[in-house]
């Protein structure tokens, strides 16, 4: 490695020697870090298999965190003084920002912060492609060609990543609308862009191998700027109802970036860490769209659900509830289920609902919450939330457990919900969500929809539940009712 320092221009030697000193350290610290790099990637794996049940998934950040600082470790002391002192001086204040901000993010900004932190893979991996290219290696042939396809699949991915997560966090931060944007003759469109970039690549390659390193960095450049523009164009197209699919998505390709640098670094537990990131991801957004309803490929052609928070008319008069009404309701009640969506995690309404639980339990009701596997605004937001307040695992249902025990229910209390047991999705085959899996909490005797007015949610397409006959609307901050309910229950 110190031989190919000296043959890098100016610039250059600070960044390869600070992330590509691994074959210049001494033999036995490289042997020990291959070690911790192994079990950093177990701990990765062990990772990965707490976080899928609430119950193991603090054990499972645990593993992962501590994966995180082993693999940090074994790489600091592969570095050279001067990469250490880079390395140092770019991992502290970064690591300062990532704490102030992820201390700091309200439950339900998660998903905003997560689309940044995926760009922030996106433009790591455009980065490193472009640093390996400017940088000296002694490969031919084949070799050659491979790196060189390394080098360009991994730029091209980084950057659909980067720009669409950018678009992501926008959409999902409300700064841009959640409406698609239908450019005329998309597919076209976007199939030219797939071609370009297929022949850039080509070019790309013959550029690399003719030594034509200008050449070269031009034809990447141009591939950069294609596919950002080519990931801005995807995510726009994307309406407000697939945005979950979408955040697994890019978190999927954020896994790809990552494994790409990877390979363009030679380091395995980024290779192995991009590949974690990117399947789970991949089966992710498979469960979603299964959740849904939706085949992946609709999901990237774009164009479902319309822009959110609108008040949209549907046919059919409402009726309203009060709080002592719900309370006269909930004690008349021998099985309640509450149906928790958006709304309550805004108005930050579960430990006053936990507290609501255990009074009822105590007074011999039965009473569940029902889980879509799309409420709120990431996925497993809702079992984080009631996990917080304590509320047990079981009686936290998913969708498919619970849906058929809604004709023989009293009582469902849905708490800022909304497009997850919207009827239409079943009933109406014009709906935008048509086809989607719901909460059918209209099969209950009594349905009790709290939230602050008849506004759609995000899908932003009107609710027929809202007017059904044994629908009433508790209007007001589920907060603020959930309280005022608690207080009227112990009242009485
Ligand atoms: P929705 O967005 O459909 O509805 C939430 C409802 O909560 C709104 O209609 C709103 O009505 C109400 N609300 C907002 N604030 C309050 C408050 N303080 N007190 C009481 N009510 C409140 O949420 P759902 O959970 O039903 O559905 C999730 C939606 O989010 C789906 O469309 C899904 O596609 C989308 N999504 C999901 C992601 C995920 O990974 N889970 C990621 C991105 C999007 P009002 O204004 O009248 O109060």
């Amino acid at each position: 490695m110190q031989d190919n320092i000296a043959t890098l221009p100016d610039g250059v030697v600070t960044f390869t020697s600070t992330v590509i000193t691994y074959t210049g350290s001494p033999a036995s610290i490289s042997g020990i870090a291959t070690v911790a790099y192994i079990i950093a990637a177990a701990l990765f794996i062990l990772s990965l298999a707490g976080l899928g049940h609430p119950k193991t998934s603090r054990k499972g950040n645990i593993y992962g965190m501590t994966g995180m600082l082993i693999a940090l470790i074994a790489t600091a002391f592969l570095l050279t003084t001067s990469g250490l002192m880079i390395f140092l001086a770019a991992m502290i204040p970064a690591a300062v920002i990532g704490a102030v901000l992820a201390s700091r993010v309200k439950m339900t900004d998660m998903p905003q912060l997560v689309a940044m932190l995926h760009s922030f893979v996106g433009a790591a991996a455009v980065l490193v492609g472009f640093a390996t290219l400017r940088g000296h290696n002694d490969l031919t042939g084949s070799a050659l060609l491979i790196h060189n396809i390394e080098i360009f699949i991994g730029v091209c991915i980084g950057s659909i990543t980067f720009t669409g997560s950018i678009i992501a966090y926008a959409k999902l931060d409300g700064k841009i609308g959640g409406k698609p944007l239908i450019l005329p003759a998309r597919h076209i469109l976007n199939l030219i862009v797939i071609l370009i970039t297929i022949a850039l690549g080509v070019m790309f390659a013959q550029a690399v191998g003719d030594h034509d390193m200008t050449k070269a960095m031009w034809v990447l450049g141009i591939a950069t700027a294609i596919t950002g523009l080519f990931g801005i164009h995807m995510v726009m197209a994307i309406g407000g109802a697939d945005m979950p699919v979408v955040v697994s998505m890019l978190n999927s390709y954020s896994g790809w970036a990552a494994a790409a640098a990877g390979f363009m670094l030679s380091n395995d537990l980024l290779i192995i860490t991009g590949a974690l990131v990117g399947s789970s991801g991949a089966i992710l957004s498979y469960i979603m769209c299964k959740g849904m309803n939706r085949s992946f490929i609709s999901v990237i052609l774009g164009g479902f659900g319309a822009a959110a928070g609108t008040t949209v008319v549907i046919e059919g008069e409402h009726t309203e509830i009060q709080v002592d009404g719900t309370v006269d309701l909930i004690r008349n009640a021998k099985s309640i289920v509450i149906v928790p969506g958006y709304g309550m995690a805004v108005a930050q309404a579960q430990h006053t609902l936990s507290e609501i639980t255990k009074e009822l339990e105590a007074a011999g009701i039965k009473i569940r919450f029902a889980i879509h596997p799309i409420a709120g605004r990431l996925p497993g937001h809702m079992n984080v939330l009631l996990a917080e307040a304590k509320i047990s695992y079981d009686i936290v249902l998913e969708m498919d457990e619970i849906n058929e025990d809604f004709p023989e229910t009293d009582l469902v209390l849905v708490i800022g919900a909304n497009d997850i047991v919207n009827p239409s999705a079943l009933d109406d085959p014009g709906s935008p969500i048509a086809g989607m899996p719901v909460l059918e909490v209209w099969k209950a005797k009594d349905v009790i929809v709290m939230k602050r007015s008849m506004a759609s949610g995000y899908a932003g397409i009107g609710n027929p539940l809202f007017v059904k006959s044994n629908t009433q609307m508790l209007f007001g901050d589920a907060k603020k009712n959930v309280d005022a309910i608690l207080t009227a229950y112990r009242n009485c």
